[in-house]
This record gives structure tokens, sequence and C-alpha cells, in this order.
């Protein structure tokens, strides 16, 4: 599932491709999907592509966002040359290109539907529902605010960090990373930590992001760039999915659906040991 990093790379991509550029038709393919056709702006130039945690946002200079959850497998392209790839559910045709949001298994929303993960609507619409749903933003937030909203924290740390109302922006790759770099083992209870233990959490969580950014993001099942490229992160992923750990060689352990079904959660006993139990 594209976490900050992937969602990052998406919208920077993504703003370099279509901003300035005019709406001149939208068509949507699939209803339930995304927003019916005669919904979108037509005639309204785009004005920037931002993302907000994990979220895509293209802002329209008539005040119009369109806020996009990838899900699982949505994808926010440029549209190839030929034929339309199979599962695309929305045209932008743009001064110059399609941008086409294709997606094989309908989890990502362009919609305001019951699960209301994405949608059109004015742009302080989409900014109060950002607000009310999600934390501050992983790349952005400072000590005092992770200290604050993460420092009490009873429940496990990897939970903790999946909780996108406490922080936005971390799933379950990143967050085995992060909790690997600060030395945390995922289990441990933020409340019974040190602050340096904290802290090293907070500090890991820039570095992490920041290195996964750079590489374009983790390369995975469906994930690509704007322009169909896949990200580089995978290679340097040092527990996540992992046998052995890249840095001490020690056997990587995994929790089968573990914090939550279908994902696993990866982490090194010798580098993350369970100190906060005893
Ligand atoms: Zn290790």
């Amino acid at each position: 599932m594209p976490e900050l990093p992937e969602a990052e790379t998406i919208a920077r991509g993504l703003d370099g491709l279509v901003r300035g550029r005019r709406l001149l038709a939208a068509r949507c393919l699939t209803k339930g999907i995304c927003e019916r056709s005669a919904a979108y702006p037509v005639g309204a130039r785009v004005a920037a592509v931002a993302r907000r945690g994990k979220k895509v946002l293209v802002h329209f200079d008539d005040g119009t966002t369109l806020l996009v959850s990838l899900g699982m497998s949505g994808q926010l392209r440029r549209r190839p040359a030929a034929p339309l790839p199979k599962h695309t559910h929305l045209i932008l045709k743009l001064g110059g290109f399609d941008l086409i949001y294709v997606d094989a298994r309908r989890l990502g929303r362009l919609t305001r539907s019951r699960v209301a993960t994405t949608m059109l609507a004015p742009a302080v619409e989409v900014a109060a529902w950002c607000e009310a749903r999600l934390g501050p933003d992983a790349l952005e937030v400072s000590w005092r605010e992770f200290r604050e909203r993460v420092g009490g924290r009873r429940g496990a740390f990897k939970s903790v960090l999946l909780n996108q109302r406490i922080i936005a922006g971390i799933g379950n790759i990143y967050a085995d990373e992060v909790l690997h770099r600060a030395g945390i083992h995922p289990k441990a209870r933020p409340a019974a930590l040190s602050r340096d233990e904290l802290r090293r959490v907070h500090r890991a969580t820039k570095v992490v992001l920041n290195k996964a950014i750079k590489a374009c993001g983790t390369s995975f099942r469906d994930y690509v760039t704007p322009t169909g490229a896949s990200g580089d992160f995978g290679y340097y992923l040092a527990v996540h999915g992992r046998e052995g750990c890249r840095d001490c060689g020690t056997e990587v352990v995994r929790l089968r659906s573990w914090p939550g079904k279908g994902s696993s959660t990866y982490y090194c006993p010798r580098c993350q040991p369970r100190r906060d139990s005893k």
C-alpha cells in the first residue's frame, strides 16, 4: 500500500507534469469509483499537486480539490500511447495529454462514497476533512508534537505509528523500518519508554521517510510513479520483508497478521530487544 514516500513521489511527479495545465474534459468510466463526469471543474487549471499523509491532492485554480486515496492498487498516471490500460476508471483530459486513474482492485476511491477516502470538493471542505481525520504529517511533526501525541500511549508502538489520526503517513513497511532504525521493539509501549527512546523514534521517522523519498519509494506490487517508473527503496530496507537483519545479520522475526490481518511485522530481535515489559 502506498505510504508517505510513495504518495510524495507521486505528488511531486504529478506536480511537474500537470501544474498550470487546463482541464479540457473529464470522463468517469466507472460509477462509484469517481465522481460523475460533469462534476469535474472543466476549464480550470491545475494550481498544484500536494500530499497530506498518504493522500494525494490535486488543487484546481477554481478552488476545487480532488483528493485521492490510492488504496492498495490505485495509480494516478499519464495515459500511455495506447491502448487504454485495463481498469481505467477516470480520464482527465489536460492540455497536452490525459491523466488517468487506474485501479485493478478498486480499493481506492475518487468519490464521496460511504468510505469517503477520496473526494472532489471545495478545497476548504477537503482541508477540514483532512483536519478531522489526520494527525500532523510524519515528515513535518515536531519533537514536541510527537512527544505529546505519542508519548503517553499504552498500545504497541507499531499500532500507534499506523494510526493516521495520531500521525499521518506511516504504513506497514515504514513503521517496521522506523522502529528498527530506532532500536525499538514493535510491541513496546510508548508510555513505558524513556524520553531518549521516544526521541530516537521521532528522529528515525524523518530519516527513514526522507531516504525513501530520495529513492522514489519502495517498489511493490502495483506501485508506479506518474511516469510509470518503479521505486528503488526496496534495496535499502533494513528489516521489512527480509530474512536477515541488514545491520547485524541476525535472523529477522516475522509476526504474521500482526497488527492487522494480511500484514506482517518484521523486526530484529538483536537490534530491537523488548525492554519495556520487564
Ligand atoms: Zn539486527
